[in-house]
Order: C-alpha cells, then sequence, then structure tokens
C-alpha cells in the first residue's frame, strides 16, 4: 500500500500540472518543503523529492490555484495523505506530530543496535 502510494507519486508527482506550474510553486516557496523545511537546492537528493502538496485535496475538491498548492517534500506528503483539514496550518501541525513519532521509532532501532549487522 505504502510502496503503491510512493510510486503513485513518483509516476505522476503532480497530476495535471505542468512542469512549468511545479516550478513556480517551488520558486514561490524557495524550493523548502512547506512541513518540514527541507531544503531542496542544497543537495540534489533533497530536489528529487520535492513535490507539489494541494493544501486541501485536489480529490476532495480543492482547487489548482496557487493559493492551494505548496511545496512538500515526499515524505510529508505521504504523511500528510488526503486528509482534510482546517487550515494549512492545522495540516502543518499533523505533519510535524507525525514526524517527530517516526523519529522516535527510529531513534529506539538506532539505540537498540538494529542497524549493525546480528551474528
Ligand atoms: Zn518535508
Amino acid at each position: 500500500m505504502a510502496f503503491k502510494r510512493l510510486r503513485s507519486l513518483f509516476a505522476a508527482p503532480i497530476p495535471h500540472l505542468s512542469r512549468e506550474d511545479a516550478m513556480k510553486v517551488f520558486a514561490r516557496d524557495h524550493f523548502r518543503c512547506q512541513y518540514c523545511g527541507l531544503d531542496g537546492l542544497h543537495r540534489f537528493e533533497n530536489w528529487l523529492i520535492l513535490t507539489v502538496d494541494h493544501v486541501h485535496p485536489h480529490a476532495k475538491g480543492g482547487a489548482r490555484a496557487m493559493t492551494n498548492l505548496v511545496t512538500a517534500c515526499q515524505p510529508c506528503n505521504l504523511i500528510k495523505g488526503h486528509r482534510v483539514y482546517k487550515s494549512f496550518a492545522e495540516a502543518k501541525e499533523f505533519v510535524l506530530a507525525k514526524r517527530e513519532e517516526w523519529r522516535e521509532v527510529f531513534q529506539n532501532q538506532v539505540a537498540a543496535g538494529m542497524h549493525k549487522p546480528s551474528h
């Protein structure tokens, strides 16, 4: 499921949005994820995972207008999903809280030595 969603993001990061329009969104947002602040111009790997997010999901009637579009890295876009939020601020709060949950999982795994070969 997660893989399928990820793959669809790769295949069509911004359905029905031209590359030109996507670049306008990125430029306005200075190529930074508007959720976590990831700097897309810092390194190629960051730039590569930038997507355009519909703050109010397009599938739920959200407009394709610039005012409803923000730059988001793929992880933040996936975490946000297709939920409907009252505002961008509420969506951001949700995404950042989830990231912190995952950070804790990550830190516990590192602390448990799960990155070391087990033999
Ligand atoms: Zn992000």
